[in-house]
């Protein structure tokens, strides 16, 4: 069922209802919704005082800090259009953004304005930039609200030591425009279902990146799966262990918290020390981030030092989830990941192993499943060339329709047009239904690699060489072959113990003893890294593009 009220809307209504309750866990300090609301109204209206009208483009280029739930309401309040913006970007990639989704406003962390903004704002069309700076809100506030904890060292965690208080003259002050506008009623914006709420970009592993136009109808019917089919609700701490800025974050932390009216712990970046600190400080009971998170926190010396017994509900998606980590997690925690699936361009989950059910494992791949589609969801597996819907079982595109689809690329009609079609979403993911309804996930339909005319995928390839104890990372490719059309390349890194001890041909040797005769890796190149989007997926793409050159 589609939900009634926008996003900005559940959260008043929690502001209204629960104002006094917890809603950040900064480090020491404690946000309540009311405070936030407050925050936030000011700040809608400072917005509306810089000549932001409804539709204009503030863009957030924040860490995870509380600045960015205020900055992100008071968007929705002002009617604005919110862009939030990885704050691992350098200045040609902001710049890229800023003016792909002509931003007027920037909101932006003082020291990545310094770093990186100030550089690039002349080439855009940001009009006003307002500042903060990673030390707001950490110490409790003196007379009103949110007042500066100023200076560092004394109480400064360690992953902001180092962090220091500067002002700029050509900039706004997001704590003194709170403090100037105290009482500042709500500007009232009443967005509807299909006003587009955020501009989330994806990361570019298919190309330049492309602003999905996330509506408020999207925003608020994911919020409503976390609670209903996630299992958010009374009592539950969420641990924001995603960025903010992506669409985990934005509906997995921001949204749900603020529809379930429960808090969020918040660490400026992900720390996976700082992390395990938090969860025992504050008890976190549901988290959801990639798997790397997890491997993270399970890897860090603090892991079984910490209590993180609280940590109850717990969700991976964005990447494939290696069986092994689930198994290890839940030995160490007692808490199984659940599985989820997801793109930007559907504003978070449209598939979830539900809370409480375990994920079956694929027979022939060995891949968990990624769950059943989300209520009021519809899911088809299409044949990869001729687009006809197939039976269970078989193996082709998975196309989505729901309330979560988004309403396009931002002025992008052309993509647009090519990735939704009737409604439906195609996702460019290959996949496949078994007969109970379980979807399993195999890769990304542009991977495909035809070899001597058969279908290889790299996951499968993949798969097989991470277990060989030397290997680190693996990608693997198709590359031009003038007998087979395509053949299937390997690209690996290995353990640093393994470093100058494992060869090429070892390599393959391993993967053909174990697959079929087209399928194993002809060549296989060892590198010492990766190339990796700034969200740290492989890239693919550039391993094809330099396979071609070579
Ligand atoms: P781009 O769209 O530019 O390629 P991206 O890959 O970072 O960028 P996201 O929207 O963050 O885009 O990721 C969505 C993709 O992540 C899906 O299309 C799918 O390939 C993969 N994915 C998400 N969840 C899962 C999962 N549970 N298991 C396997 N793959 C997943």
């Amino acid at each position: 069922p589609l939900p009634a009220r926008p996003a900005v809307d559940q959260f008043r209504n929690t502001a209204r209802r629960a104002g006094d309750r917890p809603a950040v866990y900064y480090f020491d300090r404690v946000l309540t919704f009311g405070e936030l609301d407050r925050l936030s109204n000011a700040l809608a209206a400072g917005l509306r005082d810089l000549g932001v009208e409804p539709g204009h483009r503030v863009a957030l280029f924040l860490q995870n800090v509380p600045q960015f739930w205020i900055a992100l309401l008071a968007a929705w309040k002002a009617g604005a259009i919110a862009v939030p913006l990885n704050p691992m970007f350098k200045e040609e990639e902001l710049a890229y953004h800023l003016n792909d989704s002509g931003s007027t406003v920037l909101v932006s962390l003082e020291s990545l304005y310094d770093g990186v903004a100030r550089g690039v704002l002349g080439r855009t069309e940001v009009r006003h930039v307002i500042t903060t700076s990673e030390l707001d809100f950490l110490t409790p506030p003196t007379g009103a609200p949110g007042a500066a904890g100023s200076g560092s060292g004394g109480g400064v965690p360690a992953v902001l030591a180092g962090s220091s208080r500067r002002r700029f003259g050509e900039t706004w002050d997001l704590v003194e425009i709170c403090r100037r506008l105290e009482g500042a009623a709500d500007p009232g914006a009443e967005p509807r279902p299909e006003d587009v709420a955020l501009l989330t970009y994806t990361s570019g592993t298919t190309g330049s990146p492309k602003g999905a136009m996330n509506t408020h109808g999207n925003v608020a019917f994911n919020a409503e799966v976390y609670r209903t089919w996630m299992g958010l609700g009374p009592g539950d701490v969420v641990v924001g262990a995603a960025p903010l800025f992506h669409i985990t974050g934005l509906i997995g932390h921001l949204a749900a918290a603020g529809l379930a009216g429960v808090p969020v712990i918040l660490g400026y970046r992900f720390d996976p020390g700082t992390m395990l600190e938090l969860i025992e400080r504050w008890r976190g009971t549901f988290m959801v981030a990639a798997i790397t998170a997890y491997i993270a926190l399970m890897n860090h010396p603090d892991f079984g030092r910490r209590d993180v017994s609280s940590l109850r509900k717990a969700y991976s998606g964005g990447a494939p989830i290696p069986a092994a980590v689930v198994e290890r997690f839940e030995a160490a925690t007692g808490t199984y990941i659940h599985n989820i699936y997801g793109l930007t361009e559907t504003t978070s989950p449209s598939h979830a192993v539900p809370l409480g059910r375990r994920a079956p494992v694929d027979q022939e791949s060995g891949a968990l499943s990624v769950g059943a589609p989300v209520p009021s969801t519809v899911v088809k597996v299409v044949d990869l060339e001729t687009g006809r819907d197939l039976p269970p079982g078989e193996v082709g595109e998975l196309v989505t329709r729901g309330p979560m689809v988004v309403a396009g690329y931002w002025q992008k009609p052309e993509e647009t047009a090519h990735a939704i079609r009737d409604g439906w979403l195609h996702t460019g993911d290959v996949g496949r239904m078994d007969a109970q309804g379980w979807f399993y996930v195999i890769d990304r339909k542009k991977d495909m690699i035809i070899a001597s005319g058969f279908k290889v995928w790299p996951r499968e390839v993949e798969d097989v060489l991470y277990r060989h104890p030397a290997v680190r990372e693996a990608a693997v490719v198709g590359v031009p072959d003038p007998y087979r059309g395509e053949t299937v390349k390997a690209v690996v890194s290995l353990k640093p113990e393994f470093e100058g001890r494992v060869t090429p041909e070892e390599l393959i040797a391993f993967c053909r003893e174990r697959m079929a005769a087209y399928k194993y890796p002809r060549q296989v190149e060892i590198v010492p890294e990766l190339p990796k989007t700034l969200t740290g997926k492989i890239l693919r793409r550039v391993l094809r593009e330099r396979g071609r050159e070579g």
